[in-house]
C-alpha cells in the first residue's frame, strides 16, 4: 500500500526503472503500458494515462479515447521483468470534462454490484474463493495455415507429463486420469507450483494449498483463501499472471482452457462464495440443510434460476463447454447438494464452522473476465434473495446422489446446463434484467457481450475441425 511519495522512494531504493500500468480488456486479459521511472509524477492520478480503448474491445471507435487513472495501493515490482519495474492496477475512465469512471470497465462492474448488495441491505461484504486448475505443458505448437483449412494442436505431443519430453519422469508417467494428489516422482511440476505459491505469497495473495490434479497431462490446481469479491477478482488476473509467467521461466507453457484434451478432465474455476453482514456470517445455521441458512437457499435458487444466462460470463468460451460434459467431475446438471461433484452447487461437507459455512459454484472456467463473472453470480444470488427463490420448491434438488449414475428417466426430469455457447448467449439475451438491476451490468455490455461472442462462436463453427478429417476424409 503506496502513496505517490512512497512509490518515488521505493523505486530509488528497489532501483526501479520502469513503471507498468495494467488493464483489463473485456475478455479479461491483462494488457499493459510502461513509462520510465523519470517520467512518473503525481499527474498520473489525476490526468491518467490516455489510450485506446476500443483495441480493448469497448467503446466504438469514434469515442475510443480514454484514461486509465492507476492506484498506488496497487503498486507492487513486477518479479518476471529484467529491467526493475514496479506496476500498479487501477480503474478506466471516459474522457469529459471531468474523467467519469467507464461503465462498461470490469472493475467498475463488480464494484457496482458491491454497492448494490449493500445499498439493498442484504450484506456488506461477498468473501469468495476461486480454485485455479491448469494444464502445464512443454510446449503447444499451434499450426494454422494461411486458408485456415486446418488447424492442428498436437497437446499429446506438448504434455508434459508424456513421457518423451518431461525431465526426469522416465517410467513415472502420471496414469491417465490417476494424478489426484500425486506425489514424486510422479509429480514433476512440485517444485514449479512451490515457485508459484511463494510469488502469490509474496503478491500479498494466501495461497490455501497446490497440488497436482487428476489429468495425467500436467494438470495442476491451486486455491487461495477466500477473500473480498473485488479484491479477488485483481488477485485471479495476478494468479494467472503468475502462474503463466512462472511456467515459462521454466520453459513451460500453462494454460486455463477449460478442456485442453479430449476425454481428460477439463480445468474449472470453481468459487467458493458467502456473504457477511455486520461481521457475521449470514449462510449458516445449524438446523438448516447442511447447515446452510435460510438466505443461502435464496442466494443458491437464484444462482440455480439463472445459471444457463450466467454461463455467459461464467463459461464464455466454445472450448468451456467441451468441459462440461459427463464423467469428469464437470457438472452437467442444474441442482444442488452436499459433498457431490456431479452438481452444479455443492456444499463442502468439511466446511462446518459458522464462519467457514459457504458453497461452491462449478460450472465456471478461467476463460471468463473474473471482474464481469464475480458479479454476476453476485447478482444472480440476490435475485434469488429478493424473489425469495427456493431452490428445492424448483426441483433443483438438494440432490445427494451421483447425478450421472441416476436412471434416464429421472436423469431426463432434471435441467442441463447449456450445452453450447450459443445456448448460453439465447439464455443471456433471454434473462438479463437480474444483471441489469441497478445499473451494476450496462444494457450496452450486455449487447457487447452478446454481439462479439456470436461472433466468436460463428467463427470457431466455421473453421474446420482435425476430427473432421478424421471422420469425414474418406467418405
Ligand atoms: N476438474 C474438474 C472440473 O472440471 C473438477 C475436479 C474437482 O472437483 O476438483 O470441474
Ligand atoms: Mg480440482
Ligand atoms: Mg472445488
Amino acid at each position: 500500500m503506496y502513496n505517490s511519495t512512497d512509490i518515488r522512494e521505493l523505486c530509488e531504493e528497489e532501483g526501479i526503472r520502469m513503471i507498468d500500468f495494467k488493464m483489463t480488456d473485456l475478455d479479461g486479459r491483462w494488457r499493459h503500458i510502461t513509462i520510465p521511472v523519470e517520467r512518473f509524477n503525481d499527474d498520473i492520478f489525476v490526468y491518467g494515462i490516455g489510450f485506446d480503448g476500443s483495441n480493448y474491445g469497448y467503446a466504438p471507435v469514434e469515442k475510443s479515447d480514454m484514461v486509465f487513472i492507476p492506484d498506488p495501493a496497487t503498486a507492487v515490482v513486477d518479479p518476471f521483468t529484467e529491467i526493475p519495474t514496479l506496476t500498479m492496477c487501477g480503474n478506466v475512465c471516459v474522457i469529459g470534462k471531468e474523467n467519469t469512471p467507464f461503465d462498461q470497465y470490469p472493475r467498475n462492474v463488480s464494484l457496482r454490484a458491491m454497492e448494490y448488495m449493500k445499498a439493498e441491505g442484504i450484506a456488506d461484504e461477498m468473501l469468495i474463493g476461486p480454485e485455479f486448475e491448469f494444464h502445464l505443458f512443454d510446449n503447444v505448437s499451434f499450426m494454422v495455415d494461411p486458408q485456415k483449412t486446418a488447424f492442428t494442436v498436437d497437446t499429446r505431443q506438448a504434455s508434459w507429463n508424456s513421457g518423451k519430453e518431461g525431465p526426469g519422469n522416465a517410467g513415472f508417467q502420471v496414469p491417465k486420469g490417476g494424478g489426484y494428489h500425486i506425489a514424486a516422482p510422479h509429480d514433476i511440476a512440485y517444485s514449479l507450483r512451490s515457485k508459484m505459491c511463494m510469488y502469490m505469497e509474496d503478491w500479498g495473495i494466501d495461497v490455501k494449498y497446490h497440488h497436482h490434479e487428476v489429468g495425467g497431462s500436467g494438470q495442476m490446481e491451486i486455491e487461495v483463501e477466500l477473500g473480498d469479491m473485488v479484491d479477488m477478482a485483481d488477485k485471479t488476473m495476478i494468479i494467472k499472471y503468475i502462474i503463466r509467467n512462472a511456467a515459462v521461466q521454466e520453459g513451460k507453457t500453462a494454460t486455463f482452457m477449460p478442456k485442453p484434451i479430449y476425454k481428460e478432465a477439463g480445468n474449472g474455476m470453481h468459487v467458493h462464495m458467502l456473504l457477511m453482514k455486520d461481521g457475521e456470517p449470514i449462510f449458516y445455521d445449524e438446523n438448516g440443510y447442511s447447515g446452510l441458512s435460510q438466505t443461502a437457499h435464496y442466494f443458491i435458487g437464484g444462482l440455480l434460476k439463472h445459471v444457463p444466462s450466467l454461463c455467459a460470463f461464467t463459461n464464455p468460451s466454445t472450448n468451456s463447454f467441451k468441459r462440461l460434459v459427463p464423467g469428469y467431475e464437470a457438472p452437467v446438471t442444474i441442482g444442488y447438494a452436499t459433498s457431490n461433484r456431479s452438481a452444479v452447487i455443492r456444499i463442502p461437507a468439511y466446511a462446518k464452522s459458522p464462519a467457514a459455512k459457504r458453497f461452491e459454484l462449478r460450472n465456471p472456467d478461467a476463460t471468463a473476465n473474473p471482474y464481469y463473472a464475480y458479479a454476476a453470480i453476485l447478482m444472480a444470488g440476490l435475485d434469488g434473495i429478493k424473489n425469495k427463490i427456493d431452490p428445492s420448491a424448483n426441483g433443483w434438488g438438494p440432490y445427494d446422489c451421483n447425478l450421472f449414475d441416476l436412471p434416464e428417466d429421472e436423469k431426463a426430469k432434471i435441467q442441463s446446463l447449456p450445452r453450447t455457447l450459443d445456448e448460453a448467449l439465447d439464455a443471456l439475451e433471454a434473462d438479463h434484467d437480474y444483471l441489469t438491476a441497478g445499473g451494476v451490468f450496462p444494457e450496452r455490455l450486455i449487447e457487447i457481450w452478446l454481439e462479439r461472442k456470436r461472433k466468436e462462436s460463428l467463427e470457431i463453427s466455421q473453421i474446420p475441425h482435425p476430427a473432421e478429417f478424421e471422420k469425414y476424409y474418406d467418405l
